[in-house]
């Protein structure tokens, strides 16, 4: 393989990350300086942070369709979801009768905190998803009863991009009277959101997954849902989630609302174009390789394809040499790739499941990032002897 050019560089793995908004930087800066005051002290410098955390819920707000008061500032994504199902568990008695529906599809915040709540005084139904990773709306429909405390199924999904029938799902909620959580974070500044419309209880968000800062994120709840809280302490965020505000985080998250909520239709339109240019061309090159995923149902900006049977770690190596980012599968804390259980869901084989690049398109990808990939790709794959060609 020939050398690649030492300055180009292909960041292609946005569902794991984004960079930080420059506008999100600066809006943050004064309140990691001179604006340091606590949001919860009644004098000018609280009443500045105060003022600044108010003008972020917000921008929050109006990227989901939401109210201001329905805004509930945390950590990040996993918080959130944590919020959510263990706080509407927690709502129930642990007797054994609760039940926790959501679907093979979630990310490991949602179905760990499912998994830690079945082996602690509730029942768990884990609903199926389809060959395009499509949630069985008739098995999630199946399992809710009047002893079910939350369903919580998400809206996009992080390694595939198939976005979820969620509406359908509310109907089944409202018909039952049970709560109804979704996880948004990836589908936030992707594709338009609105809470109402989707009929939720509570929905998720995280800022680093669109151009704001990481650890901190979002609960919406919608008017009159109680939860049981998380943490306890002082009465911060109207007593659903104690604790001093992280305040320049929550200034750059309001920011980057901002910024999305302007710039989302033009830059999905981008995304997609390029996103569709890049699976086809590498359809083109790897004749063997297949779609992961909704073709069509989808967000704009996600790729999964196998490509490289058993040897998507390879590859995903190969590619970060010459300077691309792309993800195999989730790395776990050791370091190392395990096939992903979203692909598994799917009804891939593990070698299947680790065959499969993502390839996650954000703000900075061009025309040429396309052309690079594609020609590094193919090189890769030439090298390794795992396309058919
Ligand atoms: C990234 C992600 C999370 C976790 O969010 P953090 O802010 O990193 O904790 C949860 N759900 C989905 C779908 C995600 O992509």
């Amino acid at each position: 393989m020939s050398t690649p050019s030492p300055s180009r560089r292909v960041y292609l793995d946005y569902n794991s990350t984004t960079p930080l908004h420059p506008e999100a930087l600066e809006a943050m800066l004064p309140y990691l300086g001179e604006s340091f005051g606590n949001p919860s002290s009644a004098h000018a410098a609280g009443r500045k942070a105060r003022a600044g955390i108010e003008r972020a819920r917000e921008s929050v707000a109006a990227l989901l369709g939401a109210s201001p008061q329905e805004i509930f500032f945390c950590s990040g994504g996993t918080e959130a979801d944590n919020m959510a199902i263990k706080g509407a568990a927690w709502n129930r008695p642990q007797d054994g009768n609760w039940r926790i529906v959501t679907s093979a599809v979630e990310h490991s915040a949602v179905l760990k905190t499912a998994a830690h709540l079945s082996n602690n005084g509730y029942r768990l139904h884990v609903a199926k998803a389809d060959e395009f990773g499509v949630v069985d709306v008739a098995d999630v429909a199946a399992a809710v009863d009047d002893r079910t405390a939350v369903i919580s199924v998400m809206h996009s999904n992080n390694e595939v991009g198939t976005i979820q029938p969620v509406r359908e799902i509310a109907e089944i909620a409202w018909s039952r009277g049970v709560l109804l959580h979704t996880d948004a974070v990836q589908s936030a500044g992707k594709v338009p959101l609105d809470a109402y419309e989707l009929g939720v209880d509570a929905l998720s968000i995280s800022a680093h997954k669109l151009y704001g800062p990481k650890g901190v994120g979002a609960l919406y709840l919608r008017r009159g849902v109680k939860l049981h809280p998380l943490l306890t302490g002082g009465g911060h965020e109207r007593g659903v989630r104690a604790g001093t505000e992280n305040v320049p985080g929550i200034i750059g998250f309001g920011k980057a609302c901002e910024i999305a909520a302007k710039k989302m239709a033009d830059e999905a339109a981008r995304l997609s174009a390029l996103r569709d240019e890049l699976q086809r061309r590498i359809l083109a090159a790897v004749p063997s390789a297949r779609l992961n995923g909704h073709p069509e149902k989808r967000l704009p900006n996600t790729l999964n394809m196998r490509l490289a049977p058993g040897a998507a770690e390879a590859v995903m190596i190969r590619l970060d040499l010459a300077n691309v980012a792309v993800s195999a599968g989730s790395a776990c804390a050791s370091g190392a790739i395990e096939p992903s259980h979203v692909l598994t869901a799917l009804g891939l084989s593990s070698e299947e499941a680790s065959g499969s690049l993502r390839f996650s398109l954000g703000m900075e990808n061009t025309a040429q990032d396309v052309d690079y990939v594609v020609e590094t790709l193919q090189k890769i794959l030439k090298g390794t002897g795992t396309a058919i060609i």
